[in-house]
Parts: C-alpha cells; structure tokens; sequence
C-alpha cells in the first residue's frame, strides 16, 4: 500500500500536487473531464486541512511532440500551420483553472504562461488557502528527459513550491518524469492522493495475492501490447479469456483458419509460448468458439454469424459469437475476482459491439453477487462508459497504461515514490 495525504498533518503547509488533467481539448474548451472531476476528492480534503498554499500542476498533451506531428500534417496536405494558434488551443493550462475554478467553486489562481519556473515569491505571496496552478509541465523538455539530472533542474525548482508533494496523478505514475518522481527527491514526505490509493487498492493485489479464483479477460486488437500481462496474470488465474483481434494470433498458433482477421505472424511463437506456459499454470485458455465476421473492416459492413473457430478465407473476425458468450458465462461464474483489459470485438462498430457489450453485462452481474470487478485500459473503459455499467464495477481504472503496467507485475515510479 502506499502512504496518503491522511498519514501528513497539513495545516499551514504549503502542498505541490502532481494531478493528471490531461484531459482533451478543442479550442480551449475542455472535452470530457473525468479526469478533472476524479482529483476533486484529494483537492477538497486538502483544502478542508486548512493548508497555507495547494499548489496543482498536470501536464496536458506533448506541446512539442504534438505540434511537430501536425506540422508535417499539415504539411503533406498542403495546408498552412499556426503553431501559436495550435499549442494554444491543445496545451495551455489557463482554461483548466477556469474550469476547475468552476467545478470547486472557488477561485483558482493560473501562475502564468511563461512557464513552471520562478514561482516561488508568487505563490507564497498569496493569502492562505489559495488554490493556484502552474502552466502544462511539458512545456519544459526537462519534464520528460532521459538524463536524470536534467529532470532533477525542473523537479527542484517545483519541489520549492511545497512543503509536501501530493501525487495523485495515476495515469502518468508509469512515467518517470520531474513532477510524477524526481520531485519526490527534493520534498518530503511524498504522498499519494485518493485516486493513486483506490487505483493501487485495486489493482496491485490481482497481481500480488488476488482472491481466488481469479479470472482474467484479455482482449483488444494486438498480441503485442499484451504479452507481458497474459503472463503476469496466468501466475494466478484460473482462466484467461483471450478475446479480441488478438485472439486470431492464438487461434492461427493453434492451426485454425482465420481468414483476413488481424493476426501478428510475428507473435505466433509468443502464443504457443504462453499457451504452453498456461498448461504448466493450470490455467484455462479461453479462446472464441464462434465469430461476428465480415468481409471489410468497416462500421457499414454485413455481419456474418460463423459458427466456428474456423472463419473462410474471405472474412475477418470482428466479435465473438452466442456461444463464446455463454461460455464466458460459464467461466465467469465462480470467480471471486475478474480482471478486464481490452475489448473482445470492434465496439466501435454498432454491429460488433454485442460481445463486448455481454461481457460488461457479465461483468457488472459478477460485482452484484460480491465479486471484486476491475477495468483498465482505454478502450476497455471507454466500452463499459458506452454501455453505461461503469458504476457497476468494482473499479474502472483512469489510466490506461499504468493500468497496464501494474497488472504486469511491474514497479511504477510515479507510486514508488509515495510508499513513505
Ligand atoms: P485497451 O485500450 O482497453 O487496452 P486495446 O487498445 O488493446 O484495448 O484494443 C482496443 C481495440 O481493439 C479497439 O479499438 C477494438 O476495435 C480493437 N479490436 C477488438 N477486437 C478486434 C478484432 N476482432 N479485430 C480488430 N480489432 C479489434
Ligand atoms: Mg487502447
């Protein structure tokens, strides 16, 4: 477990908190603020402690990186580029603290747009309780760099800005960057927020010690990006359902025909490995019995019902069948703990979205008779957001990758830093 701002008096102090409000953007305006609204908790309780200074800083997009991106964009389609115009409109941290200013119903102080450094006299000039924010942390390559001591010139300086470092940030607590780790070098004591707490509550013990039995369902379009959790996840679980456009990888390793469906011919070696590695595991496989196939990638396309592992060389497998679903019932049934982590069919598409949509049913009805139920990944939550089950799960993760790389057994530096 990690240490939280329960465990520090903060009365009087002045806080750094590292939140994650990279939320999109379009013109300034704020697209969806989930991730705004999930801080509020850890902002309030803090302001409720009656600290002198709360101090918030996130980072919002990859001004540098994005705006290279589409430059060359626009570029190749032979239109004009305002790169001011764009990082205004993307990477700017003032509308964030309006929109805040809003949601807290008090004001939120923007420290300005010339950056992250030399806020020190201003922000300890303010009266007790301001809330202020700092300009987008990436707008100094020191923020993101490899060289440690580079990230250390940027951490110190926010670290001067606080008596304790908050990090509840948790969809960037995989990256090791200046105000998500370094910082933690230069402030003590660090604590996580209660958003980093429920995300670590929740997600460590499936790879630690998670109750039994514990039954993952994988899916999502590539094999690739999930190597490291099936075989982190097949230590403890009873049975790993493999669904999605990775699934063809395995069935193809296996010696079924799988049409024009996704497959990774560079990862059929990784399959048979970890079909192999299940077997020593006693872990069940639970590879798609039948398919919603197509003849095109496309949201217009026919579905066509195979009622096979098998698909014709003409289609390509878009979403599982009824009968891989009543299976799914069957495997899900007993478990005391369910892992979600990629959607099993292009949900995207309304014409194969039903087995996707089941699974989430399958899974909200598991949380409602006392299982532990938890959702990582992007698309994964953006699939049970669609079908509206979200508050039917024990937990939907709010970071994608560090979601990820926590069910793959791996230390993230953005939690390290708040153990205490
Ligand atoms: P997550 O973000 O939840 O980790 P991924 O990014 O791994 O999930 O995968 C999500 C994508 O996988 C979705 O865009 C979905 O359309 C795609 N997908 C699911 N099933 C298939 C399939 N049978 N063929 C191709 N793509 C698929
Ligand atoms: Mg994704």
């Amino acid at each position: 477990m990690i240490k939280t701002v329960k465990s520090v008096n903060l009365a009087g102090k002045r806080v750094i908190m590292r939140v994650d409000f990279n939320v999109p953007m379009k013109d300034g305006v704020v697209q969806d603020d989930t991730r705004i609204t999930a801080a509020l908790p850890t902002i309030n309780y803090i302001l409720d402690q009656g600290v002198k200074t709360l101090t918030l800083m996130s980072h919002l997009g990859d001004p540098a990186k994005d705006s290279k991106k589409a430059k060359e964009k626009a570029e190749k389609d032979g239109k004009s580029f305002d790169e001011a115009a764009y990082i205004r409109g993307r990477h700017r941290m003032a509308p964030i603290a309006a929109y805040l200013e809003k949601k807290l119903g008090r004001s939120v102080i923007f420290a300005g747009e010339d950056g992250c450094y030399g806020k020190k006299a201003f922000i300890d000039s303010q009266k007790d309780g301001s809330v202020i924010m700092l300009e987008n942390t990436r707008f100094h390559k020191e923020e993101t760099s490899k060289d440690a001591l580079e990230r250390d010139k940027l951490a110190k300086e926010l670290a001067s800005y606080g008596d304790v470092f908050v990090n509840d940030a948790f969809g960037t607590a995989h990256r090791d960057h200046a105000s998500t780790a370094s910082i933690a070098k230069f402030v003590t004591p660090a604590v996580g927020g209660f958003l980093m707490e429920k995300e670590v509550r929740f997600l460590e013990p499936i790879v630690t010690n998670p109750e039994k039995p514990l039954v993952a369902i994988i899916g999502g379009a590539k094999v690739s990006s999930k190597i490291a959790v099936l075989e982190s996840l097949l230590k403890n679980a009873k049975a790993l359902v493999i669904g999605g456009g990775m699934a063809y990888t395995f069935l193809k390793a296996q010696g079924h025909e799988v049409g024009k469906s996704l497959v990774e011919d560079d990862q059929i070696g990784t399959a048979k490995n970890i079909l192999e590695a299940a077997k020593k595991a006693g872990a069940e496989i639970v590879l798609p019995l039948d398919q919603v196939a197509a003849e095109t990638f496309d949201a217009a396309a026919s579905p066509v019902a195979v009622d096979s592992r098998d698909l014709p060389a003409n289609l390509m497998g878009l979403d599982v069948g009824p009968k891989t679903i009543a299976l799914y019932k069957k495997v899900l049934d007993t478990a005391k703990t369910i892992v979600w982590n990629g959607p099993v069919g292009v949900f995207e598409f309304d014409a194969f979205a039903k087995g996707t949509e089941e699974v989430a049913k399958l899974v909200a009805e598991a949380t409602g008779r006392g299982a532990i139920t938890v959702v990582g990944g992007g698309d994964s939550v953006a699939a049970v957001n669609k079908f509206g089950l979200a508050s039917k799960m024990s937990h939907v993760s709010t970071g994608g990758g560090a979601s990820l790389e926590l069910l793959e057994g791996r230390k993230l530096p953005g939690i390290e830093v708040c153990r205490g």
